[in-house]
Formats: C-alpha cells, structure tokens, sequence
C-alpha cells in the first residue's frame, strides 16, 4: 500500500480523498493553486504545497508542477478527482515515466473513451447496445444527409472530442442538420481543437441511465447498479438518485452484467461509468467516463462501499473487497448539487460565505468544503457542495431530503437550495415520473 497519495484536485472531490487515506492509514498531500491557499482541502491535508497561481491551465493542470510536487513530498500515486486533469491519457503516461501511480485506468483506456466515436466502436464489438446512427464519424453533409435519412429525424451531431455538454446539435430537417453540422464542427474545434462529429438519433424522451462498473484491471469486473441522472440543464446533471426509480431488477441485472462483461474483457482498472439513454425499455449507450463521477455517493450509500478506497487498494495491486454477489441494494439515495449560482440564469456567484451550517441526522451526508468566512474564488467550477441523503425507500429519501434542505444554512452566495426546495413539491419528482427534458421545461413554466 502507498504511504503517501497526493490529490490533483480541490474543493469537495479533495476533502473525499482526504478522508478516505485518512481511514486507510495513508499521509495525504493537498495542491493548491495561490486563490486557493485558505481552501480547506489545504487545511484538512497533511501536507499542503502550492501549485501555482489562480488560472487552472497554471495550477491544477500543469503536470510539471503536479509532477515536481510528488517529488518533493514523495508522494508515491496521484488521485485526479474528477475534471482537470481526471481523463488526460498524456498525463497518465507521464505519470508512469516518473514512476509515480495514477489512480484509474490505463491511459490506453482513458484514451479509448475519450474519443467518443472510438468508444462506441468499442462498446458496439463488446455486445453493449448503442443509441443508432452513424457508423464512425461523419465527414461531410450531404453522408450527414444520407445517415439521417436512413435514422430518420430527429437527429443529434455530437462531437466525438465532446463533454460537458458541448458540441452538440439537435436538428429537425434537413436544413436544421445544415446548420446544425457546421455550428457542430465550428464549436468542437474552437472548445477542444478537434472538429469530427458522428450523428445519433435524438431520443425524444429518454431518461439518462449510468452503470457503475468496477475493474481489478486483471480481467475481473463488477456492476454496482445505475444512477438515474435524467434530471439536467443544458445536458448536465442537477440531481441524481440511485436505484433508479424506472428500472426493474431485471433490467438492472441484465444490462449491469454486459457492462461488467464489457470491462471484464478489456482489462479495465478502477471506477467507470457506462452512460445510456433509457427509451421503452432499452438502453443505448451514449459514453463511458473512466474516472470517479460527481455523483457516485449515491451509488456508495445503497451499496455500503467505499469506492475512493476500492480505486487505491486496486491501483496499488490489491484486490476489490467484494464480489458481484455481495452486492446487495439496500434503500434509495439522492444527491442534489449545491452550485454557487443565481437562479434563474444560472450565473456563477463567488463571493463569502457569511454563514453555513450542514445538516446531519440520519440517513445525510454533506460533501462540501464549505466553511463560515470561506470567499468561494471566481476561478473554478460552481460546485460547492454536494448533498446525499439515504432512505429505506425513496419516499423516506425524499422525505429527509426536504428535511435536510431545511436545515442547510448558506448565506453570502446565491445558490440552488432554493431550486432544489421548489422542485420537491412538484408531483413528478416525488413520482419519480421525469425524461431528461423534464427540468427544462420546467424551468421554463416556473423561472
Ligand atoms: P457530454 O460528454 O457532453 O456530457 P453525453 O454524450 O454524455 O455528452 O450526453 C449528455 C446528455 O445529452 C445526455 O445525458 C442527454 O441528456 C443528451 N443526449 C446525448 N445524446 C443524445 C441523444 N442521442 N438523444 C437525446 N439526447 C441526447
């Protein structure tokens, strides 16, 4: 086992691996960027080391700063969190010249899947199913023409360099795809300096599915279940829940054991996520994220495992602590996402925090590196804080959620407590009855 594991992260995603080495016994080491050296992910390290100055491309994404780090505080393994440098092949491979361990998969893994038309040829040979369209990537519009007749409309162009939600472009006709194809093509080269793009079908009321899957990298693999995620805003996540409240033990056990089938095959190493569409009864697969999700406490709450300790016991050689078979669902959890944000635009609000105070009790858990006098800096993601809470069933979640929000104290900032207080009472988040464009549309009647 290491001794010692230095995180490349900050905010609530370092406090989580803190506390995992923590109760595993190993020397933690906190980065930090020059806006972040009041941040409490440095309080609660053991060792602290500044990184470099405010933008991320100079702190927590420059691999020599990280890799000089390591070595003066001989740190022996990198945990990336999720983001910054989380699903950088490159840095892994650098990683492994320097001879320090990165937590996750293989870079040749990481690389797989980050090109999006690459990971779908992968899952396709794998038996995972796919969301149809075109096969590879699509060059110019009149093949886009040709691949969306043959679908039909509507249709998707997404890029196969895409994340976060960018790159992506529905259309109607075939004068929608004409436009949607350039603006498609022009906005992955501008955000991430690759222009190829590959059509889908556009699913009319999916909801988002995810499996979490967990590799030993020596052939063995598992399936903790699916995350429902369909609750989103300009495709990303707002609240999530586990188990899903659409899926049945069947569906989950069949389409859970292709995915762990899948990973079992290639040899994959730590957390991933299998991301699907879910329609009529069928899953399509749309991604794979080779790293820790945002959202995977829930997962940890119906389960009873610690899936930040299960990634360093399998990066240092050691095995899983579970099987398939002792995976056991137990309750229903919801996470929802505190950003610092001012609905109902949205626009991030860094500022200070003039008064937090967590909620506690049973069945709750707070992921936050939150503090009374904390100035939340403009540089960074809006995330400040994570809340989850765990019930016997999904009533009794929903239940303390709305309890939990009631007491949750943040002052200083606008945030999404309010939202998320409002959503609680409308009659198809407590049914559970939501397609990915619930919340949108919801937004649009009520902000
Ligand atoms: P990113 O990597 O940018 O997050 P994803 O491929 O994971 O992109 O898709 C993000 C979200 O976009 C999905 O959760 C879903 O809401 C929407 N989406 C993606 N593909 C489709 C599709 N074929 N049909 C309908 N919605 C889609």
């Amino acid at each position: 086992m290491f001794d010692k594991i230095l995180i490349a992260n900050r905010g609530e995603i370092a406090l989580r691996v803190i506390r995992a080495c923590r109760e595993m016994g190993i020397a933690s080491v906190a980065v930090h960027s020059t806006a972040d050296a009041d941040a409490m992910h440095v309080r609660m390290a053991d060792e602290s080391i500044c990184i470099g100055p405010p933008s991320s491309a100079l702190s927590y994404l420059s691999m020599p700063a990280l890799i000089s780090a390591c070595e003066i505080t001989g740190a022996q393994a990198i945990h990336p969190g999720y983001g910054f440098l989380s699903e950088n092949a490159g840095f892994v491979q650098m990683l492994e010249d320097h001879d320090i361990t990165f937590i996750g998969p293989r870079a040749e893994h990481i690389r797989i899947m980050g090109d999006k038309i690459t990971a779908k040829d992968t899952m396709k040979a794998l038996g995972v199913p796919c969301v149809p369209g075109s096969e590879g990537g699509v060059n110019d519009v009149d093949e886009a023409f040709r691949v969306a007749a043959e679908i039909g409309y509507p249709v998707i162009v997404k890029a196969t360099a895409g994340g976060g939600g960018r790159g992506m472009k529905v259309a109607l006709d075939e004068t929608g795809l004409d436009v949607a194809f350039r603006s498609a093509r022009a906005e992955a080269k501008a955000a991430f300096g690759n222009p190829d793009v590959y059509l889908e079908k556009y699913l009319q009321r999916p909801r988002h599915i995810e499996i979490q899957v967990f590799g030993d990298g020596k052939g063995r693999a598992v399936h903790l279940g699916e995350r429902d995620c369909s609750l989103q805003r300009r495709h990303q996540k707002v609240l999530e829940e586990a188990p899903g409240p659409a899926i049945t033990p069947e569906q989950r056990a069949r389409i859970g054991k292709v995915c762990a089938d899948a990973v079992a095959k290639i040899g994959y190493s730590g957390a991933g996520t299998i991301e699907f569409l879910f329609e009529d009864g069928e899953f399509y697969f749309i991604e794979m994220n080779t790293r820790l999700q945002v959202e995977h406490p829930v997962t940890e709450a119906i389960f009873g495992v610690d899936l930040v300790r299960q990634q360093i016991r399998v990066a240092a050689g050691l095995p899983m602590e579970f099987h398939q078979e002792d995976l056991v669902i137990n309750g229903h959890s919801i996470e929802v996402r505190i950003n610092a944000e001012k609905v109902p635009g949205f626009s991030p609000c860094p500022g200070r925090i003039t008064q937090y105070h967590a909620p506690g009790g049973l069945g709750v858990r707070m992921d936050s590196a939150l503090y009374q006098g904390y100035a939340i800096p403009p540089y960074y993601d809006s995330l400040i804080g994570k809340l989850i809470v765990h019930g016997r069933d999904r009533d009794e979640a929903l239940a303390r959620l709305s309890r939990a929000l009631g007491e949750l104290i943040v002052d200083g900032v606008d945030t999404t407590v309010p939202l998320f207080r409002d959503l609680l009472a409308e009659p198809d988040i407590q049914s559970g009855n939501y397609s990915i464009h619930w919340l949108e549309r919801w937004l649009a009647q009520h902000y």
